[in-house]
């Protein structure tokens, strides 16, 4: 017996949440190829300009150019960080301060310091993407959300209105909405909240309301 329907109710809220728990799964993998995508973008701009920057002399623009791992026994004095090294050139203590630094060297004798590849990781994108997305829920918070100061002889709006009209479409223009949007096309909410308290933020995003009022203004 089912008196009142409870049984079925509840039924239909289990179903429901099963489906949107496949639903999150299905896009949350749908966002980690695309993140995949933005970091093989990222990691061969970083391999491009890493060529750029080692394959030609700056000097004599010769592309006749080996790299090498340079001891740093004091003839090295290019860009050096680090105060042990200098202390133990300083002293001539040599031993103890040896380093190594992977450098260029041209057929013209010219040697600079080799830029190495950055690469970046699929998780690695996801979360800057996610930060990004962060920030400009909290500029789209902020604006839907603001008032007049009172105390601030600089306001130079006249109503809330006014004043929040302004801001938003300061929003509206910002360079990273554009790739936002595209990169959560299709996505619901659900999967970014998901997504950003269990892969993202660990429990402590807390932009559920910001996202509300970003979707409630785009
Ligand atoms: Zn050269």
């Amino acid at each position: 017996m089912d008196l009142f329907g409870f049984k079925k109710r509840k039924a239909q809220r289990e179903r429901l949440a099963a489906f949107k728990t496949k639903r999150i799964k299905e896009e949350f993998k749908i966002l980690k190829e695309r993140a995949e995508q933005e970091a093989e973008r990222e990691s061969k701009q970083s391999q491009e300009l890493a060529n750029r920057v080692n394959d030609k002399c700056p000097k004599c623009g010769s592309k006749n150019v080996n790299d090498r791992i340079k001891r740093l026994q004091g003839e090295f004095s290019g860009d050096m960080e680090g105060s042990i090294y200098r202390s133990g050139y300083v002293h001539g203590h040599s031993e103890g301060s040896i380093d190594t630094n992977p450098v260029n060297k041209c057929e013209c004798g010219h040697e600079w310091k080799k830029r190495e590849v950055k690469t970046t990781w699929t998780y690695e994108a996801l979360k800057d993407i996610f930060e990004r997305l962060h920030w400009m829920l909290e500029d789209y918070h902020k604006a839907y959300n603001a008032k007049l100061d009172p105390n601030d002889l600089d306001e130079t709006f006249e109503s809330d209105e006014e004043k929040r009209k302004d801001l938003l479409k300061k929003c509206d223009e910002g360079t990273q909405r554009e790739n936002l949007l595209k990169f959560f096309k299709d996505i619901h909410l659900e999967t970014i909240k998901e997504t950003a308290e269990k892969e993202i933020y660990g429990g402590l995003w807390s932009s559920a309301e910001k996202i509300r009022d970003f979707y409630e203004i785009v």
